[in-house]
């Protein structure tokens, strides 16, 4: 029997030294989450074509109504947060944040899970006030890129949630802010007013401080739909929200995105995110297009009248939206190594 139990643990052996010789599975691939990139080409059409939606227009209320209802239709609670900020001139600004709530999942204890808070902004500014020519630094911006983008985004990724069984979805707050793009225009020359940008966000951000326990991070898109898209790591955003920096940029890469999605880091960048991060104290990050090649940091139609469709790239927004996507099915689900 000593045979046998030699040649047993013979093949004991060899089954360990086989077993060692299989290629491990790739550390580096990871499965990609489903998002259509013609899906929210579309969505960004439909808002720009309804002309530029600056606060107070009627382009600005129609788009109002149908993001309401088109993510009413996806089967999220929606409902709006209206109020006022002070604006550039100090004149009250009426402002119309849009909400919209997916998931009710619950920890082991009955608790609620933490909320992942996605964002973006649906206003125009209303002064293309980078333009060469002076009397056209007073017509709107059309926001393909600057606005349009992140919310095409945020409602293709609103869509595919709708398609997930109720108990499967993650727990995620949209929140599409209004009056991001009304700070001061270059051409003003009253006194100057701190804080004339992102009224939307503040006023979101002071409301549900008390919150912000509720919600483990935020993220922010804004102008992620030009075909020459470069993210670098926002400095706000690795000062304030880094681990989740880290790991979305990690998942960018894993997922091919490496030509998009950079290590350096940018200059900081005023947007939304820093309010909800200065005021509601929720960590939260900016994918945001930004280059240091350009002498504003932003691409030459930025703040202009040619920020339009021709901006806009299904392949970015296609590697922004399946990044985003894939970062809140595998950071909610249950079994998740993220
Ligand atoms: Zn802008």
């Amino acid at each position: 029997m000593i045979k046998v139990r030699i040649l047993l643990l013979l093949a004991s052996c060899l089954a360990v030294l086989s077993s060692c010789g299989k290629p491990k599975p790739k550390e580096n691939t990871l499965t990609a989450a489903e998002f259509s990139a013609d899906s929210a080409y579309t969505y960004i059409k439909q808002q720009v074509d309804f002309g530029a939606r600056v606060p107070g227009t009627v382009a600005h209320e129609l788009c109002y109504r149908w993001l309401t209802d088109k993510l009413t239709s996806f089967g999220a609670e929606v409902h709006t947060e209206q109020g006022t900020m002070l604006n550039y001139e100090g004149r009250e600004q009426p402002i119309v944040n849009i909400v919209a709530r997916f998931g009710h999942q619950t920890l082991a204890n009955g608790q609620a899970r933490k909320r992942v808070l996605l964002c973006a902004h649906y206003d125009c500014r209303p002064w293309a006030d980078q333009e060469a020519d002076y009397r056209d630094r007073f017509q709107p911006v059309m926001g393909a890129n600057d606005g349009a983008s992140g919310v095409g985004v945020l409602l293709e990724i609103a869509r595919q949630l709708g398609q997930m069984d109720s108990d499967k979805q993650p727990n995620i707050d949209i929140v599409l802010f209004d009056c991001e793009d009304m700070g001061t225009p270059e051409f003003y020359t009253g006194k100057q007013r701190e804080d004339t940008w992102c009224l939307g966000s503040q006023l979101w951000a002071e409301r549900h401080k008390s919150e912000a326990g509720n919600y483990s991070y935020g993220i922010l898109l804004d102008m992620v739909g030009a075909p020459d898209a470069v993210f670098p790591r926002e400095y706000f955003s690795m000062n304030f929200a880094q681990q989740h920096v880290l790991r979305v940029w990690d998942i960018a890469l894993k997922l091919g995105y490496g030509r998009y999605f950079k290590q350096e880091v940018s200059m900081p960048v005023t947007d939304d995110h820093y309010y909800l991060n200065t005021i509601a104290h929720i960590p939260c990050i900016d994918i945001i297009h930004y280059s240091s090649e350009g002498e504003t940091g932003f691409a030459h139609y930025w703040h202009t009248r040619t920020d339009d469709m021709r901006n806009i790239a299904r392949e970015s927004l296609g590697a922004v939206g399946t990044t985003v996507m894939t970062a809140i099915i595998k950071g909610t689900s249950k079994n998740s190594t993220f």
